[in-house]
């Protein structure tokens, strides 16, 4: 049972991250094309103004899309509580730390998961290490800008190797 929520996403505490940061292509899933880093054009304020018609209006990707609560954990950790809306001067630094954080929160997600596995002593010793590092730590955007070449790549490592000694585990993070 995970000890945080770290990953319940609650839009309302969010400052529409996705819905700047995420690029999208017009398909099955999105009726148009959006640009990364581009605010959707069915964004109104903080909110989509399709949000009860999503799938009917041709966006069920929206639907189907779950940051798992790094967008809410980067706009009150990290920002506390302010938004790009108001501050355009955050719009960058905003954008990067929700990058980071997604990453953090797709560690904690497989982590979590890994805790299912017969894991020697050792390595669970090492995830449950691991995931008090990322579920407890506050972050800063220096720290969520260098995630992904630095303890990211420790978690990867490590999920490889407990991989190549539980033979018919799918290898995890990718
Ligand atoms: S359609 Fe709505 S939920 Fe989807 S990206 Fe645009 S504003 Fe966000």
């Amino acid at each position: 049972m995970p000890q945080t929520d770290h990953l319940k996403t609650d839009c309302s505490k969010c400052a529409a991250l996705c819905c700047l940061v995420l690029a999208f292509d017009k398909g099955k899933d999105f009726a148009f094309d959006k640009n990364p880093c581009e605010p959707c054009r069915n964004l109104s304020g903080h909110d989509c103004s399709i949000h009860d018609r999503l799938a009917q209006e041709g966006f069920p990707g929206c639907v189907a899309y779950d940051c798992l609560g790094a967008g809410n954990r980067v706009v009150q950790e990290v920002f506390g509580g302010q938004s790009w809306q108001q501050e355009p001067r955050l719009t960058r630094v905003m954008m990067e730390a929700f990058s980071g954080m997604c990453e953090v929160h797709k560690r904690i997600d497989l982590l979590r998961a890994a805790g299912t596995l017969p894991l020697e002593p050792r390595d669970e010793q090492a995830r449950r290490s691991f995931l008090d590092r990322l579920e407890q730590h506050r972050w800063s955007g220096t720290e969520l800008n260098e995630f992904e070449a630095g303890l990211a790549l420790e978690i990867d490592i490590f999920f490889h190797g407990i991989a190549s000694h539980l033979p018919g585990t799918p290898t995890a993070g990718h």
